[in-house]
């Protein structure tokens, strides 16, 4: 039980608190405060924001940190770090997920970050070198910056493997919170499940078999409205570590789904669905759908559970939306493909509390339980009642056309979206099990008319947006479907 996840959290957080002199900082809730720029806290060094770009307020007691370490809560379902695609086909990007990190600000800087990063891997986590890669900053000249040898040198100086020392441009080391905000050359460490050979070309290429574990940010800009990179006051080391993938690695896992942070999860979803096991298996086969259903609904529970208990509730805008959308991916994945029944979801929310509740207490009260299960419970019957009417209009629809047409008319599939709140990738799923496919020509057609409409509010042009929601109203009640307060302002998908 050394390599139990309550362990292994613990062992980041004392080795820079009691080792280095930091300070241990909670979590700040996943509902970010007063940074309007994002939707969900995306990493730790959210709520540092303030001192890496030099204004803490300084009544605070942020004014004076000088090492922090913690373990975060994050979201990344939209804005700049949008991961929800990816979750449940791959197995190690999660919509929630921890990450551990250590800051310094105006105090170390690059020498001693790599040091105490390495130290801890390879010598207190106990991960041989040669499974580990770093990446650095390869230089960009369009923003004319520089390539980051010093960090090349740095990690050669430590004794790490020429070839396992790999430049990498903007996208993969140049680390930005998001639109606007602090920033800076950024080194990684990466780790080969598999061992015995050369694997730098598969690192930062998607591949499950070297995944990227720890990021070390050297916070030297602010990203500026203008997109012009402004100096930051003083240097600041920012890191984050997704402690899922770490705790696959120390489990000698080679997915996060296969760790005590998802297992007993698994186990409950089976307990309460009609579906076969979890096999573990990727893929485009039958069993791969009913895996990827059970990493789906195992990790949306998850955000589920840690986003309600912060706050954030499933709604109309923003967040919100974002939160509406991954429980309606929850409940189809939960009761279409693993055949759970209504109310499968919300009883594994106690299950969630218990592998998560020790981290984060907040999610161990029992009202607070009860309460997250009661709003999971009443969306998921919102959202199967009207799944059940737009199978109606899906029905109806095709009972008016020609037998022998695959294509189905985009006007009443807009309106499913925009009135009943359907995403449009369900949409297309709904009309895949018919044989049908939407009109994607016209669909497009409609979307960019309603982008450019929404766009571009002068007065007129409110009325026009107006008119179209109308238009695709009349469309819904043509197919004898009454309007009703369940309609997102504009649906994200
Ligand atoms: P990736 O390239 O795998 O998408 P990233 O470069 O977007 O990761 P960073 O922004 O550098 O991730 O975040 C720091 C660390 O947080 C990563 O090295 C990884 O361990 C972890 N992490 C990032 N995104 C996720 C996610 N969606 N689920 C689980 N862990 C994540
Ligand atoms: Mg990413
Ligand atoms: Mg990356
Ligand atoms: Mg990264």
């Amino acid at each position: 039980h050394i390599h139990r996840t309550p362990r292994l959290r613990r062992k980041f957080i004392d080795f820079f608190k009691e080792g280095h002199e930091h300070r241990v900082v909670s979590s700040s809730p996943v509902r970010p405060r007063g940074d309007p720029s994002l939707l969900f806290v995306n990493a730790g060094m959210n709520q540092f924001k303030p001192i890496l770009l030099g204004c803490p307020d300084p009544r605070s007691e942020m004014a004076s940190y000088r090492r922090v370490v913690n373990s975060q809560k994050c979201v990344r379902a939209g804005g700049k770090h949008n991961d929800l695609e990816d979750v449940g086909k791959d197995v190690y990007h999660h919509t929630f997920f921890e990450m551990l990190g250590n800051w310094s600000f105006g105090d170390y800087f690059k020498v001693e970050a790599c040091a105490m990063a390495w130290q801890l891997l390879t010598e207190e986590y106990g991960i041989p070198a040669d499974r580990l890669y770093v990446s650095y900053f390869s230089g960009d000249v369009a923003n004319g910056l520089p390539a980051d040898e010093e960090t090349r040198q740095i990690w050669l100086s430590m004794g790490v493997r020429p070839d396992h020392v790999l430049p990498f441009g903007m996208k993969d080391n140049f680390w930005e919170m998001g639109e606007t905000g602090p920033c800076g050359p950024c080194t990684e460490i990466h780790y080969d499940h598999v061992g015995n050979r050369n694997a730098s070309s598969l690192v930062n290429a998607d591949s499950p078999d070297v995944v990227e574990i720890w990021n070390l940010v050297f916070m030297q800009y602010n990203r500026e409205v203008s997109g012009s990179l402004r100096p930051l006051p003083q240097c600041s080391v920012d890191t984050g570590m997704g402690l899922e993938r770490l705790v696959t690695i120390l489990q000698g896992k080679r997915s996060n789904y296969d760790t005590d942070l998802f297992t007993p999860l698994l186990t409950a979803i089976h307990q309460c669905s009609k579906a076969p096991a979890y096999q573990g298996r990727t893929g485009e086969t039958d069993v791969g759908q009913v895996d990827m259903a059970y990493r789906v609904v195992a990790d949306h529970i998850r955000t589920l559970s840690v986003c309600i208990a912060d706050g954030v509730y499933p709604g109309m805008t923003g967040a919100e939306l974002v939160l509406r959308r991954i429980l309606r991916r929850a409940v189809r994945f939960s009761t279409e493909v693993l055949q759970a029944p209504e109310g499968s979801l919300a009883s594994l929310v106690p299950t969630v509390a218990h592998i998560l509740g020790d981290a984060y207490p907040e999610l161990h009260t029992e009202s607070e339980r009860v309460s997250i299960m009661d709003l999971i419970n009443q969306n998921e019957a919102q959202f199967l009642s009207s799944l059940k009417q737009g199978r109606r209009v899906i029905d109806r629809t095709l009972s008016n056309m020609d037998k022998d047409l695959a294509v189905f008319p985009a006007s009443v599939a807009w309106s499913l979206h925009r009135n009943l709140g359907f995403p449009l990738d369900l949409i297309d799923l709904m009309l895949e099990e018919k044989g049908k496919m939407v009109d994607k020509k016209e669909m497009a057609v409609l979307e960019d008319e309603y982008e450019r409409l929404r766009s571009q509010p002068e007065e007129d042009d409110e009325d026009r947006v107006d008119q179209l929601d109308l238009h695709s109203l009349a469309e819904l009640q043509s197919q004898g479907v009454p309007h009703t307060d369940d309609s997102p302002k504009y649906c994200y998908s």
